[in-house]
């Protein structure tokens, strides 16, 4: 890029030029020989100001000492003109007036000159339309490496940088060693991995932690991305792979990272979409590339998937990925070592605590957290605050969980009432068993899709589920619309996703776990899932018509019981829904704290609990 200060400054140069001559041309200041009528001439001729006389096409020109001085119009012939200025007794020949004629004599300097601006303008276009083009030049430059735009560059981040993934960061430790000191390895004649597939769900760090090994070895960082791959013309994916790893080797030792290998390298004729020639044509150069490294190749080949049940085995052959490092969504202290990560840094009030958080959000990946505490600052920033109090820090777990609060919908006093009561239903339902995680936020603000939520709080992070906290957990499913149906004796669509949560659960004793009596400790069906996103794509039934039967039989019992259940909690606690019910109404989200109190507090008089619903 070093040409590129002089390129600009040329550029503006051009202009200046080119604007000069378009102003020389319309206002000339030096117009030559001063412009006369034929008479004067021929006087200025005969006074002696004039020693030669050129005719130049329809002019004549007067010159002293080959320098001209007049010039006057004349339209004729040479003939015509010699005998006029005779006739005009101006004398010609030797010793006299000089007469000469430009033959075709083109008067470059003359034309140049009325041309320059034109040049000029010629070239300031050019200029511009290729300062214009370079401002795009990738759209002129397929083949070429997208990576090379993005990297080549060593990276700041270090393991500092990345929490809660000691595992996977003590394997990768290895790889930093190698690429520090390579001969310590090969003269014991270890073979040095080519390379390593790191495998989690999305937003787990694995770009982090690719990035970071390269930064604790010092050595330059390449990146690309499968999914860029995938709506390129044919032949262009493998020509820019070939490209990126040119790059790499000359700049060796350094580090690869393919993202999203999945996109390219999936198992070929399987999955959806069927056979891509390009994809194809990509994955093979991959592979071309890293079976052509030689032992002493100092490059190091990462690459990331949320799906290594679809990969191509060929990537997974030795030589090749052959070392997997299962990145996993936090866990409790994980959570808590991230958020402390990012909060590096910022101005946390001393009150806040990053234990609750954690405790709060299971489930969210590192990328989430990284988000909440963003958020939060947000938050701190627009209440004016000096620093980030728990209060901004919970807010923003609802936002990055539902999105942003929804102000400007509108929901009448009845839709309130429903969704308050389905909520403390929920909270009751969760307080009345003995299985259940304690409660930790009711609320009915808005958010996202969802009318109202209740959070709850696990205590510990769990490994094994039970029966009994299986059945208590879909009582607490199924308690809102329980309390719905106690209260206001009408079914509404707020339940849809208790339901369907109560199904899956269900199900899931009854197929996966064993928990069934009936049908013993056997499990149905044979699931092909996206192992880390959680999602079942496709389940093969592999039982006979005759279990299928049951199990739904058994599945509808589960949840029968279930809701029988929750029905009965909630008659029988009445007086404390209506009371908790009032109170969220009120004030739209109630804490533990408040939750327990609430739960405390005297009932009301028995003759002034009338079902409400007006
Ligand atoms: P992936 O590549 O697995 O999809 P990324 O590495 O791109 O995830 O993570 C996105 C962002 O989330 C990171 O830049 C970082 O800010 C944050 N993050 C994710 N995991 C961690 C972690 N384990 N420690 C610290 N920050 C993390
Ligand atoms: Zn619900």
């Amino acid at each position: 890029m070093k040409a590129r200060w002089w390129q600009g400054s040329l550029l503006y140069l051009l202009i200046l030029v080119a604007l000069l001559a378009l102003a020389f041309s319309f206002f000339p200041i030096n117009k030559g020989p001063k412009e006369v009528d034929f008479y004067t001439f021929v006087d200025n001729t005969k006074s002696g100001q004039v020693d030669s006389i050129q005719q130049d096409g329809n002019s004549i020109i007067g010159l002293k000492e080959e320098k001209p001085v007049i010039k006057a119009a004349f339209v004729g012939s040479t003939k015509e003109l010699m005998d006029s200025l005779k006739d005009s007794g101006v004398k010609l020949g030797e010793g006299a007036i000089k007469f000469e004629v430009k033959t075709g004599g083109f008067d470059w300097g003359s034309i140049m000159l009325s041309f320059l601006p034109l040049v000029l303008f010629g070239a300031l276009l050019f200029f511009l339309f290729r300062s214009a083009r370079g401002a795009n030049t990738q759209a002129f430059n397929f083949g070429k490496s997208r990576a090379r735009l993005s990297s080549g560059d060593k990276p700041t981040v270090t393991f500092a940088d990345v929490a809660g993934i000691d595992e996977s960061k003590g394997e990768l430790q290895e790889v930093v060693e190698f690429l520090k000191n390579p001969q310590k390895f090969l003269a014991l004649g270890a073979r040095i991995p080519r390379g390593l597939l790191l495998i989690g769900p999305p937003g787990c760090g694995k770009t982090l932690v690719a990035k970071a090994t390269a930064g604790e070895a010092g050595v330059p960082f390449f990146s690309i991305s499968g999914s860029e791959f995938v709506e390129m013309f044919v032949g262009v994916g493998a020509s820019r792979v070939r490209d990126l790893f040119d790059q790499a080797k000359r700049s060796a030792p350094c580090i690869v990272f393919v993202d999203e290998i999945d996109a390219v390298g999936r198992h070929r004729g399987a999955g959806l979409g069927g056979g891509h020639d390009e994809r194809e044509q990509t994955l093979n150069q991959i592979l071309v590339e890293m079976d052509g490294f030689d032992s002493n190749t100092n490059v190091i080949v990462l690459a990331a998937t949320n799906r290594p049940d679809i990969l191509d085995p060929a990537l997974l052959r030795p030589g090749r990925f052959d070392r997997h490092i299962v990145i996993d969504q936090p866990d409790i202290n994980g959570r808590k070592a991230i958020l402390a990560v990012h909060s590096k840094g910022k101005p946390l009030s001393k009150e806040s605590d990053m234990e609750v958080i954690a405790r709060q959000t299971p489930g969210f990946s590192g990328a989430d957290l990284a988000n909440l505490i963003n958020e939060a600052a947000i938050l701190a920033a627009r209440r004016n605050r000096k620093d980030i109090s728990q209060k901004e820090l919970e807010d923003s777990i609802d936002r990055v969980i539902a999105g942003p609060e929804k102000k400007g919908r509108v929901i009448t006093k009845r839709e309130r009432e429903l969704i308050a009561y389905h909520e403390t239903g929920h909270a009751l339902a969760a307080k009345m068993l003995p299985n259940a995680d304690p409660v930790h936020k009711i609320s009915i603000v808005a958010r996202g899709m969802m009318g109202g939520w209740t959070r709850f709080l696990p205590t510990e992070e769990r490994h094994l589920e039970t029966y009994e906290r299986f059945k208590d957990m879909m009582v607490v499913c199924l308690a809102g619309r329980a309390a719905e149906q106690v209260i206001f004796s009408e079914l509404t669509t707020g339940a849809q996703n208790d339901l369907e949560k109560v199904t899956l659960i269900a199900r899931r004793m009854i197929t996966e776990f064993g928990m069934s009596k009936k049908l013993g400790p056997r499990t149905f069906g044979k699931r092909e899932e996206l192992v880390f996103l959680g999602k079942e794509i496709h389940e093969q039934q592999n039982y006979s018509d005759k279990f299928a039967e049951e199990i739904d039989e058994e599945v509808e019992q589960l949840v029968k019981d279930a809701f029988s259940k929750a029905l009965e909690i909630m008659q029988a606690n009445q007086a404390r829904l209506k009371l908790i019910a009032d109170f969220l109404i009120e004030k739209e989200t109630i804490d533990e704290f408040a939750f327990e109190e609430l739960l405390n507090k005297p009932l009301p008089e028995p003759n002034l609990e009338t079902a409400t619903a007006s």
